[in-house]
């Protein structure tokens, strides 16, 4: 009890810090080893290195981060539902940041990616032309006499990939592409040392305008990218397999030392993590708030993994689905319950042996997928999702 409090305490601390929340679209996890400024940045803060999104695509992702929510609570639950944001019956972080005191910018590359309230200054750039060293570390120094939250969308790679792979792979059969992934890892790793320079950049800056002790970095990935592991995904989206779910968060928080923390959990859990840093615990929130604090996992009073709950509905791939989710699961331990609504087939994987999730070892008679089954329902049911399932 009294650890809590000293915990609470200290988190409350943080309330007159600034925060800057930053968004590496679709940046891979096993890719920070290859960026060295990223890597150091994970090796001397606080780096949650299991974290799962909750929806491997941008428009959900970003929305489950701005709500706590899984997305079929918040109503971003398929591309085509971009707009359908549940915007009068919830409170974004930003709405919560602002009524703090905060000054609430932005700089994304569209109108709809993040929810619209909250923010004092919302600004879009055009992703074939922007700078986004020099327009985000100006941003930076524009804010730096105030207190403010700030939301970074760095799409750098996103732009690469439109250009090199959907360009090139428009008129042909995909099937080449995923004959060809040594080409989609070179290429992909093209695009990081210009990701590694920004995030230099955004350091620098912060230290040059004298407000790295008063703000709280957070670089994280709303997914991660496929290099042609499975056929049918090219990019994200399409399935939940862990080159897309399994992300990263690092944050650099002042006075706070180095702690990797493994345990699983969950891209929902950002946003009462926050709420704390401002002086909220979790009374102060909405019942609506399916996410939960992470600072267990930093002071080591939590340790377990957190079930995560998946859902997406791919632009394309096998089972094209934009106005509704068709692939959900379920991850704990390190087990993996897939289901694909359209075709209605089930996969399992034990990522502690199968890591690259090759073996589907369904078996509908295995006690432990008939328990992981019954997980997976009742999310479905939490989040008051309607599947083929309903029937059967
Ligand atoms: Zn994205």
């Amino acid at each position: 009890m009294l650890k809590k409090i000293v915990l609470e305490n200290k988190l409350m601390m943080h309330e007159r810090y600034n925060i800057i929340l930053i968004t590496l679209d679709g940046l891979r996890k096993d890719r920070i080893e290859s960026c060295p400024t990223l890597k150091s940045l994970a090796n001397s803060n606080v780096y949650f290195s299991n974290m799962v999104t909750v929806s491997p695509y941008t428009l959900a992702s970003l929305h489950s981060i701005f709500s706590g929510m899984y997305p079929s609570l918040h109503g971003v639950n398929a591309y085509y539902n971009m707009f359908k944001f549940k915007k009068n019956e919830i409170t974004t972080l930003s709405q919560l940041l602002q009524k703090k005191g905060y000054y609430t910018c932005c700089d994304i590359i569209s109108d709809v990616i993040i929810p619209s309230s909250g923010f004092d200054e919302r600004n879009i750039f055009d992703e074939k032309t922007v700078n986004f060293n020099k327009r985000h570390t100006d941003l930076i120094r524009k804010l730096s006499d105030r207190k403010f939250f700030l939301f970074l969308h760095y799409t750098e790679p996103h732009k690469h990939l439109v250009d090199e792979v959907i360009q090139k792979y428009k008129n042909k059969d995909d099937a080449q592409y995923y004959k060809s992934q040594k080409e989609n890892n070179t290429r992909y790793d093209s695009y990081l040392p210009a990701l590694d320079k920004y995030v230099s950049d955004i350091i620098k800056t912060l230290d040059e305008s004298k407000i790295s002790d008063k703000t709280i970095l957070i670089f994280h990935a709303d997914h991660g990218t496929s290099v042609g592991e499975k056929i049918g995904e090219k990019f994200y989206g399409v399935f939940v397999y862990d080159y897309t779910i399994n992300v990263f968060s690092i944050m650099k928080i002042p006075g706070y030392k180095h702690k990797k923390i493994n345990s699983q959990c969950r891209t929902i859990d950002l946003y009462p993590t926050i709420a704390e840093f401002v002086g909220l615990t979790a009374a102060d929130l909405d019942d609506k708030v399916q996410g939960k604090t992470l600072s267990g996992f930093i002071d080591g009073s939590d340790v377990d993994d957190r079930e995560a709950f998946v859902e997406t509905g791919g632009l394309y791939g096998p089972w094209p689905s934009p106005n509704k989710h068709n692939v959900f699961c379920v991850k704990i331990n390190n087990k993996k319950l897939i289901y694909n609504d359209t075709p209605q087939t089930w996969e399992f994987y034990d990522l502690n042996t199968d890591p690259n999730e090759l073996n589907n070892v369904f078996d509908n008679n295995s006690q432990e997928i008939i328990e992981m089954k019954k997980k997976l329902l009742s999310y479905l049911k939490e989040n008051q999702i309607s599947t083929k399932l309903d029937s059967t």
